[in-house]
């Protein structure tokens, strides 16, 4: 029977002084939603798709995902797992820690929403380009955090959501292409078992 992939959204980052506040991340929250139900089309093992706000670490099933939505990447989960060196990226990062082999997607608010800037003023399509940043991740999360790698985002001809964004970041207006949509219907199918989610920064 079609199962439903779950999504968990869980918001770290406050509302940015109101310019990411609920009803903002509600709308990215369905935005994602509404895409990841087109991925899905072509994926035999879901039927549904949702996408939460409110879910605590118990929530996690085996074949869901997390994002985490931080301020900045001061506050990087994925840093503070890292045992080796890395870069993270400028509007989020995925890895797989080392330990757990658990993986961590995030995404940092302030720099998509405000470039940057804690006085910085919203970007047009916030919400949008809230969801694109999201589910760039998510497809890093499930395509190329593990081994064997499915697919190397960055390396993707064609995409638009699945493309290296350092130095050439989403814009508001942004969505997936059916290119986006194959590559993530693609590793959805084959990560029979799911990709384990690192869990222990979600509400207890
Ligand atoms: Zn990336």
């Amino acid at each position: 029977m079609a199962e439903t992939l779950t999504i968990h959204l869980v918001n770290k980052a406050g509302d940015l002084s109101g310019r990411f506040d609920a009803s903002h991340l509600a709308t990215a929250a369905a935005k994602l939603k509404a895409w990841t139900e087109t991925i899905i089309l072509s994926v035999p093992a879901f039927g549904t798709v949702a996408v939460r706000t409110d879910s605590k670490q118990g929530d996690v099933k085996a074949r869901d995902l997390v994002c985490y939505l931080l301020t900045s990447a001061a506050d990087s989960i994925v840093a503070q797992r890292a045992t080796e060196d890395l870069t993270l990226g400028v509007s989020g990062s995925t890895m797989m820690g080392a330990a757990d082999k658990a993986v961590v997607s995030e995404v940092y608010l302030r720099q998509i929403v405000q470039g940057g800037d804690p006085r910085g003023n919203a970007t047009t399509n916030r919400e949008q380009l809230v969801a694109g940043c999201i589910l760039h991740e998510l497809i890093h999360n499930i395509s190329d955090a593990t081994t064997p790698i499915v697919t190397d985002v960055h390396k993707v001809k064609g995409g638009v959501i699945c493309r290296e964004l350092d130095g050439n970041p989403l814009t508001g207006p942004e969505a997936p292409n059916e290119v986006d949509n194959k590559v993530a219907a693609t590793a959805l199918t084959r990560r029979v078992t799911g990709v384990k989610q690192h869990a222990g920064a979600m509400p207890a």
